[in-house]
């Protein structure tokens, strides 16, 4: 099978790149973030405060009562909490706010390994995450790192966030892209980094098509399906 790893920061590009590459290589897309997002969306709708304090009590509810699966519905990733479907619930600020918190908890963070390397076991996939090639996946065939400025990625988010018809402004959006780069960099567990063996990609100056067609171009030459 062929891994391939995409990590980044929120807003860089990641999910619509790699969603776009694996459709191209006929590639299974994998958006882990929508797994901690559930995992959050979960304990909100519970009523369970997400905190240090109260890790183990969410590890054993994640255990015990939480279903989590993914399905791919015309490339579509959908993921669904105890059968229910919600991929658009998960992408409120609120509870991007909620996994962020959610995903420094390294309970959390072991509880969602194991779902992540048996996709990948079975399936050529492009993952996409923040620690996939440092810990998900150290010997991914792959790793690419993408970035980009902050402003850059706070706008795209700001974009993204208005088109679903949220009424934020681009300060607000960019004070919470901070706040995620930095919760993501510092946390003790799995913090995001470039993987040594990772290539790095900036997305600041370079538009989508050139970004996926790159990349598309990379895995084909560096991966072969068959092998
Ligand atoms: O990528 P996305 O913004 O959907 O991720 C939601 C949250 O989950 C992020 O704030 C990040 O902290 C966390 N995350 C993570 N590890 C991953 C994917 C996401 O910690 N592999």
């Amino acid at each position: 099978m062929v891994n391939v790893a995409m990590d980044g920061p929120v807003g860089a590009g990641k999910s619509s790149v790699a969603r776009e590459c694996a459709r191209r290589l006929g590639f299974i897309y994998v958006d882990t973030g929508a797994l901690y997002r559930s995992c959050a969306l979960f304990c909100v709708r519970k009523g369970i405060e997400i905190n240090e304090k109260n890790e183990s009590a969410i590890a054993d509810v994640l255990e015990k009562e939480l279903s989590l699966t993914i399905d791919l519905i015309d490339g579509q990733q959908h993921v669904y909490v105890n059968g229910e479907d919600v991929s658009y619930e998960i992408r409120t600020m609120e509870i991007s706010k909620a996994a962020s918190a959610i995903s420094a908890l390294p309970a959390v963070r072991k509880y969602l390994l194991e779902t992540q390397r048996s996709i990948a076991a079975s399936n050529n996939v492009i993952m996409d995450g923040r620690d996939i090639g440092t810990v998900i996946l150290p010997n991914a065939d792959l790793k690419i790192f993408i970035t980009a400025k902050p402003e850059i990625r706070a706008k795209r988010r700001y974009d993204e966030l208005v088109a679903r018809g949220s009424n934020v402004t681009l300060g607000e959006v960019l004070v919470e892209v901070n706040r995620r780069d930095y919760n993501d960099t510092h946390r003790k567990e799995a913090p995001l980094k470039q993987a040594e063996d990772a290539i790095l990609i900036d997305t600041s100056e370079i538009d989508f098509e050139e970004t996926v067609s790159g990349i598309t171009e990379l895995i084909q030459s560096r991966c072969d399906p068959e092998a």
